[in-house]
């Protein structure tokens, strides 16, 4: 049990998601303002222990839907759309209002299935959140429900959860539920339902648990949950699912109060997100790179325009390149942050000098060094 907390009290980057049913009131549609003000007191000591907090929360539309009168049952798109436009404004307020009582510092972040998927979009949805962490903010990220449609949402904040610990890296995700975890059969229809605390392998044995476990009011389910747990722990980030229906959930699993099921995860977030970019199959084009960006390379550094000498083939912002030394000799693999042609403009030259240049701020490195797999 100890080893397991540790996943959690050892975390460096932490992402919480918490599901609709927790934070609103099911028969008034309120916001539990109590136990969001618990929730903070838990988000403080995680902060003051030095670890970083990233939010996912659900609950716009079914605060917007109480707000704009909107009938029980399932609504059509264009209501949950509104819904979630009405919804979101106040959760955000609620978040701001509470947490920063308790000196913590939020942001909005609203997400499409795209800005984590396409890898253009998903550089920028990174940066943004990295800068946002570096200044000690907490990220509070829906999806954005009002632009999504069926066929390009999430639709549950699971895997989106799972997404955003994916995209930044995280070495824990939390999902706060109704249900403290994982049993082998629904624990509401079966007696003889078990609890699994720790979940080595997502077997095909595993994946069958998720079948039907479906909350009354958010998206989710134990299927989603599952899913969420196969990108998380894929991308080197152990999952917790636990109750959040007691207040102050995350100091409950710190002393043991609170169970929770754990799946592990095998390898870190920066192996995992190598390996993937090293296993990414079709470099889109080449960098020719020089003996003192090798050097760098080498040290762990970015790699910046200045280091570039040549470039092969033609890519877009975010695709893969190969990275070549000027021995002709292949060295590994990175995401560039800029399209061949606006990169032609800018090797040789200072980062400094890339606004002038392109007429744009774009980021100073050519390869960030989170985004390069050396062989
Ligand atoms: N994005 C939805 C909302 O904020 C919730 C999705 C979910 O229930 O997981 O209302």
């Amino acid at each position: 049990m100890a080893a397991l907390i540790d996943r959690f009290t050892k975390a460096k980057r932490i992402v919480i998601k918490i599901g609709s049913a927790l934070l609103v009131n099911e028969k008034t549609g309120m916001l539990r303002r109590d136990w969001l003000t618990a929730l903070a007191e838990d988000i403080q000591e995680l902060r003051s222990n030095g670890q970083e907090v990233l939010i996912v929360s659900s609950g716009s539309i079914a605060i917007g839907r109480r707000i704009l009168g909107l009938k029980k049952g399932r609504l059509k798109l264009e209501e949950s759309q509104a819904a979630a436009a009405t919804g979101q404004i106040h959760l955000a307020h609620a978040y701001q209002e509470i947490l920063g009582d308790h000196d913590l510092k939020i942001a909005q972040i609203l997400l499409t299935l795209g800005d984590t998927e396409e890898r253009r979009k998903y550089l920028n949805a990174r940066s943004t959140l990295s800068t946002l962490l570096n200044l000690g903010v907490i990220p509070v990220i829906n999806e954005n429900d009002t632009v999504a449609t069926s066929e390009i949402r999430y639709g549950d904040n699971d895997r989106l959860g799972a997404r955003v610990a994916q995209m930044m890296g995280a070495d824990c995700l939390i999902l706060l539920s109704d249900i403290d975890g994982l049993y082998t059969a629904d624990p509401s229809k079966d007696p003889n339902a078990e609890f699994i605390a720790k979940i080595p392998e997502l077997t095909e044995k595993i994946m069958a648990m998720g079948g039907g476990v479906q909350t009354a009011f958010g998206s989710g389910g134990m299927i989603t949950k599952l899913q969420a747990a196969e990108i998380a722990v894929s991308a080197g980030c152990n999952m917790l699912i636990t109750s959040g229906k007691v207040n102050n959930p995350l100091s409950k699993i710190k002393t043991g109060e609170s169970r929770f099921s754990c799946f592990l995860a095998k390898d870190t977030p920066r192996n995992a997100r190598k390996k993937w970019i090293a296993g990414s199959l079709g470099s889109q084009g080449a960098l020719i790179i020089d003996s003192g960006a090798e050097k760098a390379l080498q040290k762990g550094k970015s790699l910046l325009p200045a280091g570039v000498s040549a470039i092969q083939g033609e890519f877009e912002r975010g695709d893969l390149v190969t990275l070549i030394n000027s021995q002709g000799k292949e060295l590994g693999h990175g995401l560039t942050a800029y399209s061949s042609k606006d990169a032609e403009l800018i090797i040789g030259q200072k980062s400094s000098e890339i606004v002038s240049i392109l007429g744009y701020a774009g980021r100073d490195e050519m390869i960030h060094r989170d985004e390069l797999a050396l062989k």
